[in-house]
């Protein structure tokens, strides 16, 4: 295998390469190295498909690629004598490729690696490489016979494992960056150039030769012909990234469905309600409909009967509603029921009315005849306003002390009903802290150049027993106006102290947690020694804290709100102006303001970048902020095109919104820092 027989009766064959074909093998290589990071990357993110299924699919692109680089490159080989293969043995060698690869890429996917890790997984892909090059060698079939040069031979595989080592180190060290192209594909090329460099080398080891009375068959160069294998490669290959194609796009498709939509109704949900209606501005009408003793029945025939009493409903409200209205399911037992423009009030009472009616009378369920207690609640603007308040105004008839659930449509009044709700809200405020119905999620800022993670905004959460999920947006108006926000932003932060000490025992690396202060509360005294007393109980460091201010909130005590602002700076807190351009801002202010980060709002962020002028607005913003040394923070970023536009500044603003992440409860927002977040974190 490594000496040439010692006889004069053989004769050397110089084998050579055609340049092309050299360059399609590399490409094939880098490619399949591309995809397979890609796939590794989806891994990564929440999934409907189990993490396995994509580590193996990646194994199988890597796996394939390696196989198919070789035979390309053994079809850009040509000696002087006719060249084919074994088809088993060429099937064969695909093996130790897809194995080493899955190997390899499960240690370089393991949450703790050491050098050990990337030591024994380059060793394997190394190996994986070469068994599959010999193997594949060893398929050859022709007149000629071949020896190994042993260094050369020695090398390939000595190639193969160092270069192995080094891409997959890479690999992993550059995980958390793979959502930037340039690294992706810089890393594909690295993993891609491995291959090719062990094919070569391992090519340059091999020396062919025929016995003298062959010499007559030699007539010119002759390439390998692989019209078949090429075919069969380009078609699995075609068909492997069809897969992963469909694969990856069925994924975001159940996880969208999953997130918005409800699988017992298959209704659009609450989420999808909020995400399609809350922040919009038009006129409409808003019916609510509740059903009042879902759970009696659910206690006397089960979980089961009471899905087949949802969907009964369900289908009667599909049947009368108004032709252009849209049903959401927006709780267990509320469905709700928007139809745009000023003009469809009556219509949709009328239609309200026939869904009562039908109720009224006894249900008939898997033969069960049973009553519901449903009432329904309309709003209606006539003029433009934010879908949230209609939401509000249902909500408030549904709250009534005189609500009885008769088969009425009510509809709202705001003389008796606004007053109800709010009065509720600040009624049920001080027992919510007690009972544990505040709570905190927190949503990341991420550097949009290098994805590191800054620091988290703690967002306060109501679960009301009532009303479920108030939104912040909803209650903190009411709670600003009735006086009682001071109570509760005292408790967010003593949350937000406690929560930064465990993490910071825990070791989780954050860099700061972000509390909203409510603008009465900026200039009060009370509040910086609410924080001095928090920092002190939980021996929190003051630079883990920041506080971030609204600008409408402090323009109209300006000289007060510059002290406040210059005193959690003294004590070593940052300070965000929050909302950025939304208030009546004043240049002159802002250059006196001694805050240390600008968020600017979404509203600048939604037409871009489809839309020049938004485009370039918020570039001037940002360019602004720089000239006066204020870090940057670009909220409500929701799409890749406007992330694209962001990246593409020259400067590296923060960027927190959906794209990334929405605000996660602490158990979720822990792992997704621990999966996001290199060692070194950048502050804002
Ligand atoms: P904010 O301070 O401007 O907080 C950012 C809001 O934008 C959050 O809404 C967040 O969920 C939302 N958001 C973030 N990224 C995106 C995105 O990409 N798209 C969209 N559509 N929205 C995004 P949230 O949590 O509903 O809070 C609303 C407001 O309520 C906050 O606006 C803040 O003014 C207030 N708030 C929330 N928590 C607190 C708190 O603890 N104290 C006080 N005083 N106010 C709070
Ligand atoms: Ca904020
Ligand atoms: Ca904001």
């Amino acid at each position: 295998m490594f000496s040439l027989p010692e006889s004069t009766d053989i004769f050397i064959l110089n084998g050579e390469h055609s340049v092309p074909l050299v360059l399609l093998s590399i490409a094939i290589a880098c490619c399949a190295a591309y995809t397979a990071l890609s796939m590794n990357q989806r891994m990564q993110q929440t999934s409907f498909f189990h993490k396995n299924f994509w580590l193996l699919l990646s194994s199988i692109a890597m796996g394939l690629g390696i196989w198919s680089m070789h035979f390309i490159g053994m079809s850009a080989f040509m000696l002087p004598i006719a060249m084919n293969y074994d088809v088993f043995l060429t099937i064969i060698s695909a093996i130790p490729a897809v194995f080493a690869s899955y190997l390899a890429f499960y240690f370089a996917n393991r949450r703790y690696t050491t050098h050990w890790s990337y030591f024994i997984a380059g060793i394997i892909m190394g190996l994986g490489i070469s068994s599959m090059h010999y193997i594949g060698m060893a398929a050859m079939k022709m007149d000629a016979e071949y020896v190994y040069k042993p260094w050369i031979f020695l090398a390939s595989i000595v190639i193969a494992v160092v270069a192995s080592y080094i891409a997959l180190y890479t690999f992993s060290t550059l995980q958390k960056y793979m959502r930037n192209q340039l690294v992706k594909i810089t890393t594909s090329i690295l993993l891609g150039l491995t291959i090719t460099s062990m094919h070569y080398t391992g090519m340059a080891a091999i020396v062919f030769y025929v016995r003298r009375p062959l010499i007559d068959n030699l007539n010119g160069m002759h390439h390998m012909d692989t019209t078949l294998l090429i075919t069969v490669v380009t078609v699995g290959i075609s068909f492997l990234l069809l897969i992963a194609g469909l694969t990856s796009l069925l994924d975001r498709y159940v996880d969208h469905r999953l997130h918005h939509f409800d699988a017992l109704t298959l209704l659009p949900n609450q989420r999808q309600f909020e995400k399609e209606l809350n922040h919009i501005v038009t006129t409409g009408t808003l019916a609510i409909i509740h059903i009042h003793n879902l759970e009696k029945w659910i206690s006397g025939y089960g979980y089961t009967y009471g899905d087949k009493m949802i969907q009964a409903v369900r289908d009667i409200i599909q049947s009368k509603k108004p032709e252009y209205a849209k049903v959401y399911r927006i709780e267990g037992n509320r469905f709700a029921i928007f139809q745009f423009g000023e003009s469809g009030y009556e219509t949709m009472k009328k239609s309200m009315k026939d869904v009562l009616t039908v109720l009224e009378n006894p249900l008939e369920v898997d033969n069960k005849q049973i009553v519901l207690e449903v009432v329904c609640s309309l709003s209606h603007s006539k003029e433009k306003k934010v879908v949230r308040g209609l939401f509000s105004n249902s909500m408030a008839v549904l709250q009534h002390p005189s609500i009885a659930y008769k088969h009425e449509v009510i509809e709202y009044d705001p003389a008796v009903h606004t007053y109800t709700f709010e009065r509720q809200i600040v009624q049920d405020i001080s027992k919510a802290i007690a009972n544990r119905e505040l709570f905190m999620e927190y949503q990341p800022k991420v550097c949009s150049k290098t994805y590191e993670v800054s620091g988290v905004e703690a967002l306060l959460r109501w679960k009301h027993p009532v009303y479920g999920m108030i939104s912040p947006g909803v209650f903190i108006p009411i709670l600003e106006n009735n006086g009682q926000i001071v109570d509760v932003t005292d408790w967010v932060i003593e949350e937000a102290c406690r929560q930064a000490a465990l993490w910071l025992k825990e070791g989780v690396p954050f860099r700061h947690v972000s509390i909203n202060i409510p603008g009465v509360y900026v200039t009060s005294s009370r509040l910086l020694n609410v924080i001095i007393h928090n920092l002190l109980k939980y021996k929190v460091d003051s630079h883990y804290i920041e506080l971030e201010i609204t600008e409408t909130s402090v323009i109209h005590d300006i000289e007060n709100a510059i002290n406040a602002v210059e005193q959690f700076r003294e004590l070593g807190l940052s300070v965000a102006l929050d909302d950025f351009g939304t208030g009546l801002s004043s240049l002159s202010y802002l250059k006196r303001m001694p805050v240390s980060t600008i968020k600017i709002d979404k509203s600048f962020v939604d037409g871009v970048p489809l839309s020049e002028k938004d485009s370039d607005v918020l570039k001037s913003i940002i360019i602004l902020c720089y000239s006066l040394n204020l870090s940057v923070v670009i909220e409500g970023v929701e799409s890749k095109e406007q992330m694209d536009f962001i990246t593409s500044m020259t400067e590296k603003p923060f960027v927190q919104g959906y794209y990334f992440s929405r605000p996660l409860p602490v158990k979720e927002i822990v792992t997704w820092i621990g999966r996001e977040t290199p060692t070194k974190l950048q502050g804002v």
